[in-house]
């Protein structure tokens, strides 16, 4: 096995598609340096030794020191340095680089090879003493922080003081005398914290980086991230040895962040932030404020790359356009400049909000450097659900508390939290929050993600607070400097105006405003890029999208969104309406069936109205009503006086009422009478509802050129008998109406197919109906023998411990529940060929599950209105 890969300098032994051995930055390290780009050289330690490193008690191949030895020379020749000499010494950086991109999750070593020695060399040999003792103090910083694990503080608290006596504002005005005193602090604090002197051989200082990036695999807030992103343990990160270049030698030298377009909305233009005289690290740190790029983005009195380095900038927007033709996607960037020569540290494919995702892809497709459909591919589905989400009504009055940068757009409200921990916990709760930190750190990753928005006070458009919110897709603003955070006091401040934890606050991400209280919010606009991509993945998909819905207002949601047609109407959410339970009441509780009868014939008019309100926005589109489903003790009263009212509604008194109330109680209510089981128990309500149903489609059918073709649905059926039953009593109904009103109208009876038996059986049941939906809400359950109202329990346990791979009842489980779905399929289709098939169950809005209806031919998916687009890219992914 070979352990080391070499980059740059003429040997490139890497590539792209190396990821999962480099890591994604030591991959396209190579790779930039193969395609002529300026790559300081460097060598990768293969993720193959991270794995071997866990797997052999911590220790390492034999090989590997050799390796290393081998590939640092190269470097050292090419450069004309040596690691550790006195007089020309050379320095490396050392970072990790996983195969997913973790950002800010793994550690990194700048300035490594610096010590008493070679410290003094590097001043000669750069002519600039401050320079040097600068990047000292630097590495034992970081050297310090991030092997050594001395807290930060701790440093931060001795520059302090140099500042504060040399009565000095920023870094910057520390002198070489300054930086020289730091070190001598630092190293004594260092030995003093652990007990040893920091180690001043620059071997051993390697060595022990090395194992620092390798054991940050394994380290919290990598584990947290891993977890939040479905990255296996087992993929482990390479280490990335690298000669120095310096953004800190001068006026002439910069270092920066960027994107080869903004990350934020997808706007084509070169997007990013960079400071003079800086290092890697101070860019991200929100410690001094970053210049933009170019001039077009500058504000009064900000000082863009273009007009300060017009040499190295130019260079810059070359490699721009060479990356993007290259990787054909937008690039996340790192870059130092070197006495006005450009080097580059880094690209990756950049992380983006869904909108600027969205805009990309269209754009990248209409400028013809991809495909339409790896447009269609480019953008993650579930991703969308961002772009459907309130924004600020502009109409509503506001207080505006104060403003930052807009770093994530989507707007949030919810009470002030001042830590992660505390956003988690009242999360969990059901609460809104804003998790508002000066700045964030990868330790509050969980907060980010608990909390409905983010807001700090410090820091950029790329610090780790505005990435990560994008990345997440929570609405952020960043680097509020007018509002005053102060933890100990858990408040807030800004003009005077104070902010207490618990308060609540609104951000809007896409203008970086900041108002005090809620404001109200709308529903965002679907057209542009979004109509585009969506015309294109109607193109390409086969699946048909159909929403679960009810009321007419779910029903227009749907229609907007693109929904094409109903998949299941839920007919008990209508019982629920206080102009309607009485009377459901009465029919539940009477105890006869002329009572029952005379409680449906108060229902009739109701269920009529609203069926008609559905044909009408779904003119000409399939509307599937599913008949009564739930154990009927759902609709029971509670409360005494509710009782009272049913009683004198049926002229009896309420301890007969209480009675029937317990009658009716069942233990094990889901497996118990609902359903089905209802409409052979009572046919009258069945009756009432489907006559129901084709009157208002003989109304509609008349008033409208294009008739509603009704789907009716029985739930709950385990065998053909029971929908032999339940489909005379419709067929019944539809004659009947049919002869009284003299129109007749196509429509269908059909079934879900929700308990095991059914799809064990689906030949058979395929007989008596002209389509299957896929009730795999109930086919979860019942497969699993899990219940959907109680597994949340322990099923976070389950996934801990990888028993589930993920929660059944979001994403299907292909093995079991999908099994059936598929012999439910087959069996249905050998005895009616081409027999309609659905999905109504919340799958129908899953991407994973929809790629596997598509897998199982099934013809379509229905979901929720707010999904319906999901699951139309979604679909269009599967199909292509
Ligand atoms: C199902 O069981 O999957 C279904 C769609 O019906 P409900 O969720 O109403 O039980
Ligand atoms: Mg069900």
């Amino acid at each position: 096995t070979k352990w080391v890969y070499s980059f740059g300098a003429g040997r490139n032994e890497g590539r792209a598609d190396m990821r999962n051995l480099l890591g994604g930055k030591g991959a396209n390290l190579a790779e930039m340096a193969s395609i002529g780009l300026p790559v300081p050289p460097g060598f990768t330690i293969t993720t193959e030794v991270c794995t071997y490193y866990y797997a052999n008690k911590e220790t390492y191949p034999a090989e590997l020191t050799a390796e290393v030895e081998a590939a640092l020379a190269h470097v050292e020749s090419s450069v004309g340095l040596l690691f550790g000499d006195a007089t020309k010494p050379l320095l490396v950086s050392v970072r990790s680089g996983a195969r997913a991109s973790m950002p800010g999750m793994m550690d990194t070593v700048l300035n490594l090879g610096l010590n008493d020695i070679t410290v003094a060399g590097l001043a000669k040999a750069s002519g600039d003493d401050r320079f040097a003792w600068d990047s000292y103090r630097r590495f034992i910083q970081m050297f310090g922080n991030v092997v050594l694990e001395v807290d930060h503080h701790r440093f931060e608290e001795i520059i302090e003081h140099a500042k504060l006596t040399r009565g000095v504002m920023e870094d910057t005005d520390l002198t070489a005398a300054d930086w020289q005193g730091v070190v001598s602090e630092y190293k004594e604090m260092v030995e003093e914290v652990t007990g040893k002197p920091f180690p001043q051989d620059p071997k051993e200082q390697l060595w022990r980086a090395i194992g620092a990036v390798f054991g940050s695999w394994m380290n919290q807030r990598a584990i947290t991230y891993r977890r939040l992103h479905e990255i296996p343990a087992s993929w482990g990160t390479a280490v990335n040895v690298q000669a120095m270049v310096f953004g800190n030698m001068g006026l002439d030298c910069a270092t920066g962040v960027c994107f080869t377009r903004d990350p934020s909305t997808g706007e084509n233009i070169f997007y990013g932030e960079y400071l003079v005289n800086a290092q890697g690290e101070d860019v991200v740190a929100g410690i001094r404020t970053p210049q933009p790029m170019s001039k077009g983005r500058a504000k009064p009195g900000e000082k863009p790359m273009e007009e300060v380095m017009p040499g190295a900038y130019a260079d810059l927007v070359k490699v721009r356009e060479t990356l993007e033709k290259h990787y054909q996607d937008m690039q996340d960037i790192e870059f130092t400049v070197q006495q006005n020569k450009l080097y580059m540290l880094q690209t990756r494919t950049g992380k983006r909000t869904a909108g600027a995702a969205l805009r990309i892809a269209v754009e990248m497709a209409n400028e013809g450097l991809i495909s339409r459909e790896e447009a269609i591919n480019r953008v993650p589905p579930a991703s969308l659900d961002q772009l459907l989400h309130p924004m600020l009504d502009p109409k509503a009055p506001r207080t505006v508390l104060s403003k930052g940068l807009p770093a994530s757009p989507g707007a949030a409200c919810g009470a002030v939290v001042f830590s992660a921990d505390e956003a988690e916990t009242r999360a969990a709760k059901g609460e809104a929050v804003i998790l508002v930190r000066i700045e964030t750190s990868p330790e509050d990753i969980h907060g980010m993600h608990a909390a409905k928005g983010i807001l700090t006070t410090r820091g950029g458009m790329t610090s780790h607070a505005a990435v990560v919110a994008r990345g997440m897709g929570r609405p952020c603003v960043a680097g509020a400097g007018g509002i005053t955070v102060d933890y100990s006091a858990q408040a807030l401040s800004a003009g005077g105006h104070i902010v207490r934890a618990g308060e609540t606050l609104t951000i809007d991400g896409a203008t970086g405003e900041i108002f005090v209280g809620s404001v109200p919010m709308i529903e965002p606009k679907l057209s542009g890029d979004f109509a585009t991509l969506m015309e294109w993945a109607d193109q390409v998909r086969r699946m048909k999208v159909r929403a679960n819905a009810e009321t007419p207002l779910d029903a227009d949601t749907a229609r907007k969104f693109g929904a094409e047609g109903i998949g299941l109407c839920r007919t008990e959410h209508m019982f629920f309406d206080p102009a309607r339970i009485g009377a459901v009441r009465q029919m539940i509780m009477s105890e006869t069936e002329q009572g029952r009868r005379d409680a449906l014939a108060k229902l009739l008019p109701f269920q009529r109205d609203d069926f008609a309100q559905l044909f009408r926005i779904m003119a000409g589109l399939p509307v599937t009503i599913r008949l009564l489903d739930p154990p009927l003790h759902e609709f029971l009263p509670h409360t005494d006086a509710e009782m009272a009212e049913v009683a004198q509604s049926l002229n009896t008194d309420l301890a007969t009422m209480k009675r029937r109330g317990e009658e009716l109680a069942e233990a094990n209510p889901m497996l118990g009478h609902r359903g089905c089981r209802l409409g052979i128990s009572y046919p009258e309500i069945y009756e009432m509802q489907a006559r129901a149903i084709f009157e208002a489609a003989v109304i509609v059918a008349k008033e409208a050129g294009k008739a509603p073709v009704p789907e009716i649905m029985i739930p709950l059926v385990a065998t053909t008998r029971e929908l032999e039953i339940t489909r005379a009593q419709v067929e019944k109904q539809a004659a009947a109406v049919f002869a009284e009103t003299g129109t007749t109208l196509e429509y269908l009876v059909g079934t879900m197919i929700e308990l095991p038996r059914a799809a064990l059986n689906a030949d058979k049941i395929a007989e008596n109906a002209d389509f299957f939906s896929f009730g795999t809400n109930d086919l979860t359950q019942t497969t699993f023998g899990l219940s959907r109202d109680d597994a949340g329990k322990f099923l976070p346990e389950y996934l801990e411990h990888g028993i589930f791979p993920k929660d059944p009842f979001v994403s299907i489980d292909v093995e079991g529940v999908g099994e059936l779905v598929k012999i439910g399929s087959s069996k249905g289709r050998t005895v009616k060929n081409g027999l309609k098939l659905g999905i109504c169950g919340e799958h129908g809005g899953d991407p994973a599950s929809i790629t596997f209806c598509e897998s199982v031919g099934l013809d379509y998916v229905s979901c929720s209105p707010y999904r319906v687009p999901v699951a139309r890219l979604a679909a269009a992914q599967a199909a292509l």
